[in-house]
């Protein structure tokens, strides 16, 4: 009998200049020996220095792309990256509502770091209201926190924002530290009533795609079975080890 690897579905928008997006999601499941299936949200046109087109998905066809997806085999795990806009959202969390057992990683992708919008205002509304309450973990980087819970006042904490988050319905949130100062870079695993810090040495780079490439290792590491601290341990060391050896 032939061996069934694990597979993750990834929903996510393309970059042509590769560096993040699709791509950079499924270079990353293979290399942790995860199959990969897909529902596209987006193309987008890129290079490095900046996004020169978008194109959307219609909302029924990733709808269907996900459902057809889910028809095809069983999936372990669930990897979202850029969603773009409002109706996509929905469509996603209402293709998701269906399959609520399978563990769903969700990269707030909300800018470009190459500068491009890539959810407005809306979307990100809706990510809030429908798609956290689907969501295992959620992991922004501090931008993408500040952004995700602008009703918290000024002073609030990383953990009080990361609580706002589980209040909204997701059930940990990883607080990424690659946009903070140091020698060594700190995640923080927040679930109820817990902070687990994770640390690692930072490596300096301009590098794109480093938040699909965490979020899809988790999937990968949640797709076999892995406990979500060990999991989000696994793929700190997996990028240090992607971006040490460039
Ligand atoms: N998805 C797409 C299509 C992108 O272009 C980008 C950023 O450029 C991202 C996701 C987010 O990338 P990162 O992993 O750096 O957060």
């Amino acid at each position: 009998m032939s061996e069934v690897r694990p597979a993750v579905l990834v929903i996510a928008g393309s970059d042509s200049s590769g560096g993040a997006g699709l791509l950079r999601d499924v270079q990353t499941l293979s290399a942790c020996n995860v199959d990969a299936l897909c529902a596209i949200t987006a193309v987008t046109s890129q290079t490095h220095q900046r996004v020169s087109g978008i194109e959307f998905i219609s909302p029924s066809l990733v709808h269907q792309q996900i459902t057809d997806a889910f028809a095809t085999r069983h999936i372990d795990a669930v990897k979202i990256g850029m969603l773009g806009n409002a109706a996509i959202v929905q469509a996603v969390a209402r293709a998701l509502r269906n399959h609520s057992a399978i563990p769903v990683v969700l990269d707030p992708v909300i800018l470009s770091s190459s500068g491009g919008e890539l959810l407005d205002a809306a979307g990100l509304q809706a990510l809030l209201d429908e798609l956290l309450p689907l969501t295992t973990l959620v992991t922004p980087n501090l931008p993408e926190l500040m952004r995700l819970t602008n009703e918290a006042e000024a002073q609030a904490s990383l953990q009080q924002r990361a609580e706002l988050l589980l209040q909204r319905g997701a059930q940990a949130v990883l607080v990424k530290g690659g946009h903070a100062d140091g020698d060594e870079s700190i995640d923080w695993l927040v679930t109820a009533g817990i902070a687990t810090p994770l640390v690692g040495p930072r490596v300096p780079t301009q590098r794109r795609g480093t938040g699909c490439t965490l979020a899809s290792a988790i999937a990968a590491q949640l797709a076999g079975g892995a406990s979500l601290r060990l999991a989000c341990a696994f793929a700190k060391q997996y990028v240090f080890n992607y971006l040490s050896a460039l």
